[in-house]
C-alpha cells in the first residue's frame, strides 16, 4: 500500500508505516491522516505482523497540523475564506486528533516511533500513541500552542509523558524539549545518532518480533489499562473539552480557530 503520503510495507513481520510529505516537513493534512489511520488498520489486522515501525522520510519527523489543510472541509478548493464553526472545528479534531491517536495507542501489537528533526504539536500526537520512541539525536518536541492562544494540543499526553512540571514549562514557554532532554524524562526509550536510528529501531522492532505476539498483547494491555485506571483516557477525554473552548475563545476574539501568532512565536519554536 502506497499513497501520495503514506508509505507502507511489511517483511519479518514489521510492517513499516512512513509519512511521505518530506517536502513540508511531513506537516499533516487530513488526507494524510486518514491515510495513515487506513496503515495503522491494515498493521493491526494482517496476522503477519508482529511489530509496528511509524517513521517519516525527510529532514523532520512532523511539523504538525497544516493549517491550510485541516479547515472545513472543501474550503481550499473552492477559494472562498474557510468558515469556521465549533461545531466544525469539533468534528474535524474529535475524529483524527483524538481518536485516532487513542486507537493507535490502543492497538493490540507493539509499536515503535522513530524520530528525528522537529516534532511539534500535532507530531506528538503521532509519536506519543506509539509504544517506544527511539529518537535520533537532533530530535526536538515542542508543542508552542499557547502562543496562538490554546492551552496545548488536542491529544494532552504532555502530563503523562514529560510529569507535570515540565510539561508546565514547555506549555508555558513554547520552547522545545531536546531529545536528551526527553529521554531524562521516560518520554522516549533511547536517543541514537540520526544514521543510525532506522536500523537502531529496525533491531529493536525485530527482537520485539521473536516473542510470543499474544503475551505482547498482554504486556502492552497491562501497561495501558494501569494508565487508564490511573486516569489516562478520562483526563486525555476532559482536557480534549479544555482544548475546544481554547478554539471556542479564539473564534470569538478573532473568527478563526486560532489566535494571531505573537511575536517572537517563530524564534522560540525554532530555538
Ligand atoms: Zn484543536
Amino acid at each position: 500500500m502506497i499513497t501520495s503520503f503514506i508509505e507502507y510495507e511489511v517483511s519479518e513481520r514489521i510492517a513499516t508505516i512512513t509519512l511521505n510529505r518530506p517536502e513540508a516537513a511531513n506537516a499533516q493534512t487530513l488526507p494524510l491522516l486518514d491515510d495513515l489511520d487506513e496503515a495503522w488498520r491494515r498493521a493491526a489486522d494482517d496476522p503477519e505482523v508482529r511489530v509496528i515501525i511509524l517513521r517519516a522520510n525527510g529532514k523532520h519527523f512532523s511539523a504538525g497540523h497544516d493549517i491550510k489543510g485541516v479547515g472545513p472541509e472543501g474550503a481550499a478548493s473552492n477559494g472562498e475564506a474557510p468558515k469556521w464553526t465549533l461545531a466544525g472545528i469539533y468534528e474535524i479534531e474529535a475524529k483524527r486528533f483524538l481518536e485516532y491517536s487513542l486507537r493507535w495507542r490502543n492497538i493490540p501489537k507493539p509499536s515503535i516511533a522513530a524520530v528525528q528533526g522537529v516534532c511539534i504539536s500535532g507530531g506528538l500526537l503521532l509519536a506519543w500513541p506509539c509504544d517506544l520512541i527511539i529518537a535520533a539525536d537532533n530530535a526536538k518536541f515542542s508543542d508552542p500552542v499557547v502562543m496562538m492562544g490554546i492551552g496545548g494540543v488536542e491529544y494532552h499526553g504532555h502530563t503523562w509523558e514529560m510529569g507535570p512540571r515540565k510539561a508546565k514549562e514547555i506549555l508555558f514557554t513554547g520552547r522545545h524539549m531536546t531529545a536528551g532532554e526527553a529521554e531524562k524524562v521516560g518520554m522516549v526509550n533511547r536517543v541514537v545518532p540520526l544514521d543510525e536510528l532506522r536500523p537502531a529501531v529496525r533491531e529493536l522492532a525485530a527482537q520485539i518480533a521473536q516473542m510470543h505476539p499474544f503475551a505482547l498483547r498482554q504486556a502492552k494491555r497491562a501497561v495501558n489499562q494501569t494508565l487508564d485506571i490511573q486516569g489516562f483516557y478520562a483526563a486525555i477525554q476532559s482536557v480534549f473539552e479544555t482544548h475546544q473552548t481554547g478554539h471556542g475563545h479564539a473564534l470569538s476574539e478573532s473568527g478563526l480557530p486560532i489566535l494571531t501568532l505573537l511575536d517572537g512565536m517563530k524564534t522560540a519554536i525554532n530555538k
